[in-house]
């Protein structure tokens, strides 16, 4: 790869890290290992060496038919279905902006999209997905623009609110999007960030097996203290962070942990076998009980942007 200077840390400039582990990508398969380190000064994790996005691209599925379809059928699914699912998003942002034009990065199926649109807010998005930003464009006559943030232009000061569910991580330089986003956001404008909690205690408990890790699709995994000072540093201050855990992720994690330590592999998602059902009703019950607080291994983090910006 050609790496000849220290690779520095996004967040705070250092260039000292520590090894946590190589691992490879386990989530689908296609090979390779990554080296994930956490920084001595700040505490990031991040991957080193990052891959390029040229090289990252094999590492998402290329033919995403079940994105495609959830997309193409969004105007025939319910409002109430839509409602369950999106609804408490939309009323989370209620508390802060009511109105305006929205952004959502790394839009995905681009249900929030429509279902914010069908709510009377003006919005657009954003997607690496060309496929899909072409299909919510034309489908659902919404303002989507392929590629990374940088690459769409918004102007200056364009958006009220801004959503980013599950992409922070993913960026090339988490810095870089977020000084993009205070470019093209009003003054106090709302930033909505879901990301995993590395400060979980099952981060530290499963180590490689913490499925939220996802190499080498995340590239960074995040705590609420480094968010901050990210945020801080982008002109954004954190009003609140609200701290969830994911069923999903208990299935994810008993699965990796199974493959890793018992030697033994099936789909406890899709198909669970009675021992799966039995170790996930567990986690979850913990899941359950330690909801709401830091322990949890996500969270959505409200950000305003500061009126009157010092740098
Ligand atoms: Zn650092």
């Amino acid at each position: 790869m050609g790496v000849t200077e220290p690779v520095r840390c996004d967040l705070c400039g250092g260039s000292h890290h520590d090894l946590m582990f190589a691992g490879p990508d386990r989530l689908f398969g296609k090979g390779g290992s990554f080296p994930l380190v956490r920084c001595q000064d700040c505490g990031l994790r991040f991957i080193v060496p990052r891959p390029a996005p040229e090289d990252l691209d094999r590492y998402y599925p290329q033919e995403d038919y079940d994105l495609y379809n959830k997309a193409a059928g969004l105007k025939d699914r319910s409002m109430d279905e839509l409602e369950r699912l999106l609804g408490p998003r939309r009323d989370r942002i209620g508390v802060y902006k009511q109105a305006g034009r929205l952004l959502d990065i790394g839009f995905g199926d681009g249900s929030f999209l429509y279902f914010m649109k069908q709510g009377g807010w003006d919005v657009a998005g954003v997607d690496f997905n060309e496929k899909m930003v072409e299909l919510v464009r034309n489908d659902l006559g919404i303002d989507a623009r392929a590629g990374q943030l940088e690459d769409a232009r918004f102007d200056d000061g364009a958006f009220d609110v801004v959503t980013l569910w599950g992409v922070l991580e993913h960026v090339q330089s988490p810095r870089r999007t977020l000084a993009e986003i205070a470019r093209i956001t009003a003054e106090q404008a709302l930033l909505v960030i879901y990301t995993q909690n590395a400060a979980a205690p099952e981060a530290r408990l499963l180590g490689r097996d913490w499925f939220i890790y996802e190499l080498p699709r995340h590239l960074y995994s995040f705590t609420a203290t480094n968010l901050a000072r990210l945020l801080a540093a982008s002109d954004f201050c954190v009003s609140e962070t609200i701290y969830e855990t994911p069923l999903y992720y208990c299935q994810m994690n008993w699965q990796y942990f199974k493959e890793s330590r018992l030697g033994r592999k099936n789909d406890v998602v899709h198909s669970p076998a009675l021992a799966d059902r039995l170790a996930v009703k567990g986690l979850s019950l913990y899941r359950k009980l330690i909801n709401g607080s830091k322990w949890s291994s996500a969270m959505t983090v409200y950000a305003v942007k500061r009126q009157n910006p010092v740098g």
